[in-house]
């Protein structure tokens, strides 16, 4: 299609990824035609990604939810039946229905029986009201969301050794660092548009930037490698901890920074003292002299960047791994200032967004939390609740749910804008999970996907583009979303369906919102002198300056590039603050990392970071005799999660039609196995048919699948089939990237090469 045809062009934000790029769509005859990078979004500056150009195509399908639609038991029955087939309803019917459903489970087992699951592709005002009516209103802190999957671990890692979660480092860094260790992130697939700024770096000094790669998978990202490291799976904090045994051996430490910014120094030393480095090369199955050269080339950098993501964050170690590689930042003070930092990746366009809503089952808006008494009075007043309505006991995390719902604890689960029956581990449980529930409503653009097949009531959600809001990507930086074309059918913006069922529950006095613009201003001042502080921004200023950064503490601030850029050259404590026997006292309420250049110190109780000493846990499921290969799942450069828009999409399918299992020629040939054959991969939980793609790009002993399919596609299809549920007992984020398998050729398919025969078995399966 031609530009010149386009009525009007719109700039917004992309609906994909973390990286959060800005985007300038094409309206005509009022539909989404068009869409292109916008040069004047800060955070991608015009480039783009292949996803968000393929948007037209998917949002205007025949498999959209036009009307609310419920599963009755009969004609002329109100009550659902999980069995009855699903029929249009009136939103009024639908919204009574619920809320009354809600109210008589509430009463009859107590509000821990109602869950609900959520997504980090909400808009924060979509966050903000289903917090407020769960943890405000239900009295459950039952709220959880898909982004557990993706950084709840990096969450934990930020506030367990800053004293606050966001990251320090902004995109602008790339421009100006000089080592970057990219580990357990395949940026290049899954964050293309920084990868490309990586790239654009490198090209421009090759001799000076060194990238160092951290992965058990030699993917596009390692082809920039200065220095490729293809650890085993699971194994980063060894690699991490040695290489901070050499930073220290080598003296390429900060001393002063240490001393005057940080706690825990002295402990961590103690125990790296037990560390060898050529053990702990073996560990990793690397060499050590490779080992010894990350060190010294982080430890030697002018400007080391970390950018990590899901092979850090989904593991039972993920918090020990996130606080490993911050460790390495504080003993070199690289932290604050231009060209460095610890930068955790955000999978989700608005996962940021959601943290500091507070869309996780431990946390109240403005990086509270529920466990702490003065966080939920101050919520409570906001909300205008009497004190102790909020639960001091944290929610269920997203495994812990599925898993209470399989025990008949929890009753009553409403699902929004996710489909956990392809993107939880172990979807045996999970579906048995959805089979148990006495109601469950989901709430989406299409239908039917995996999840929505078990919903007793189903709404049509307003997707990207049928409705405003605010976004805030990797980099916190804050993007308004304008509606740009009219909803499909009757669907309604998320925050509006859960505002509405909260007020038939009998909360109308707490949901008065008119427009997303009344929800965000609510949410902002609960932001006020708090780390995230958004008290400086509103839509309309949003609408007319742009995207900002937080923290934005007023209406004149020009918003934060980087976190605690004082901390360089300057006091790390105000004068004046409370005093504890000896250690002052800073109150988490009054730290702001503020203008840049300002004083800024860590948001703990005196100002300082805290060294953790990580320790080492092997993934929950090691190789054995009956389950020799590790298995490793991501994503793919041209497919988002469980592809209900990608997948529409002929040219983003090109390359990558049907599931396929990447295996190193050794495992292969030992099992005779060729690429384009059919194979069929074990774990103890459940089996997937794949075609085989045997690759050097993989490690020996380990094996990748895309996570993308689910049942739908063919019930062997899901790699989710074989994961497994084990949690990081802190963060509670699902070890999605490790679980033992074992790979055949499909019996009956011996030699046969695959890809008819895979259309044909596929279509056996669905049949
Ligand atoms: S890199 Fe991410 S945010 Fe940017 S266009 Fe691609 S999917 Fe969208």
């Amino acid at each position: 299609m031609e530009s010149g045809k386009i009525d009007s062009w719109q700039d917004t934000y992309c609906p994909y990824c973390g990286v959060g790029c800005g985007l300038r769509v094409g309206i005509r005859d009022g539909k989404v035609a068009k869409v292109r990078g916008n040069p004047g979004h800060p955070s991608s500056l015009g480039d783009l990604c292949l996803k968000p150009i393929h948007l037209p195509g998917a949002l205007d399908t025949p498999d959209r939810i036009r009307e609310p639609l419920m599963r009755m038991n009969g004609a002329g029955s109100d009550a659902h039946s999980a069995k009855g087939s699903l029929r249009k309803v009136t939103w009024d019917k639908a919204t009574t229905y619920i809320a009354s459903n809600l109210k008589r489970i509430v009463q009859r087992h107590g509000p821990d029986a109602v869950a609900f699951y959520g997504s980090g592709q909400f808009t924060t005002e979509d966050y903000y009201v289903a917090n407020k009516l769960l943890k405000g209103f239900i009295g459950t802190n039952n709220f959880d969301a898909n982004s557990r999957l993706c950084m709840a671990s990096a969450v934990a890692g930020y506030v367990s050794a800053l004293g606050s979660d966001g990251p320090p480092p902004a995109y602008e860094d790339i421009d100006h660092a000089d080592c970057f260790l990219l580990i357990g992130a395949n940026m290049a697939d899954c964050h293309p548009v920084l990868f490309n700024r990586i790239k654009r770096r490198k090209k421009r000094d090759p001799d000076n930037v060194k990238v160092i790669v951290v992965d058990p998978r030699e993917t596009r990202t390692a082809a920039i490698a200065d220095l490729f490291l293809p650890i085993r799976p699971g194994s980063d904090v060894v690699l991490l901890n040695g290489m901070m045994k050499i930073l220290v051996s080598q003296g390429k430490i900060d001393r002063a920074f240490i001393a005057e910014h940080t706690n825990g120094f002295d402990e961590l030393m103690e125990a790296t003292r037990q560390v060898s480095t050529a053990a702990a090369a073996k560990v990793c199955g690397i060499s050590e002299g490779d080992l010894i050269q990350a060190a010294r080339r982080f430890g030697e950098a002018r400007g080391a960047l970390s950018f990590w993501s899901m092979g850090l964050n989904q593991s039972v170690n993920g918090v020990a791994k996130n606080q490993a590689v911050i460790n390495l930042h504080l003993a070199t003070g690289q932290i604050g200032k231009e060209g460095s930092g610890p930068f955790s990746l955000t999978g989700q366009p608005n996962a940021m967004g959601g943290r500091e809503a507070g869309g996780l089952s431990h946390l109240l808006p403005g990086y509270r939390t529920v466990a702490n008494a003065d966080h939920r009075q101050q919520v409570e007043r906001v909300w205008g609740l009497p004190e102790d309505s909020i639960s001091d006991k944290p929610g269920l995390a997203a495994v812990d749910m599925f898993e209470a719902a399989a025990r008949g604890e929890v009753k009553a689960m409403w699902i929004m804008c996710t489909n956990p029956v392809v993107s939880m581990p172990n979807l045996d449980a999970v579906e048995k999970a959805m089979e148990k529930l006495e109601l469950l409503v989901v709430t989406d653009a299409y239908h039917p996907t995996d999840t929505t097949r078990y919903a007793h009531v189903l709404l049509p959600a307003a997707q990207w583009s049928e409705r405003d809001g605010v976004m805030t990507n990797s980099e916190r930086r804050i993007t308004y979303l304008p509606r740009m074309v009219d909803p499909v059918g009757q669907a309604k913006p998320d925050w509006r369906i859960i505002a509405d069922v909260g007020a038939a529950m009998g909360f109308s006095h707490a949901f008065p919102y008119a427009s997303s613009e009344d929800v965000f201003s609510e949410f902002t001042q609960l932001t006020r002198g708090r780390v995230c502080d958004y008290s400086g921004v509103s839509v309309r200023r949003l609408q007319a300056e742009g995207p900002l950064q937080w923290p934005i503490p007023d209406d004149d601030h020009p918003g934060t590039a980087r976190l605690y850029a004082g901390l360089h050259g300057r006091q790390s404590l105000p004068p004046g603050d409370k005093m504890e026997g000896d250690r002052k006292v800073l109150p988490v309420e009054t730290v702001s990392a503020g203008r840049e250049g300002e004083a800024k110190v860590f948001a703990t109780a005196d100002g300082r970071a805290t060294f953790h000493t990580p320790e080492f846990v092997a993934p929950a499921e090691l190789p054995n005799r009956k389950f020799p290969l590790l298995l490793t799942t991501g994503r793919l450069r041209n497919q988002w999660h469980t592809m209900t828009r990608t997948g529409k999409s002929e040219s983003l399918l090109k390359g990558a039609r049907e599931p396929f299992l990447e295996i190193h020629p050794v495992d292969a040939v030992r099992r005779q196995i060729e690429t384009g054959d059919v194979v069929e991969v074990r774990s103890r939980r459940g089996k997937v048919w794949a075609t085989a793609r045997v690759t050097e790009s993989i490690r020996e002993g380990a094996c990748f699948m895309p996570f993308h399919w689910g049942r739908m596609a063919g019930r062997f299809s899901a790699a989710n089939n074989l994961t497994v549920s084990a949690v990081d007992p802190i963060s509670k984020e699902p070890e999605l990237k490790a679980c033992a398998v074992e790979v055949r050729l499909r019996p009956g398919y011996e030699g046969v090469r695959a890809s008819k025969l895979y259309q044909r078995l596929a279509k056996a399966v669905r049949g």
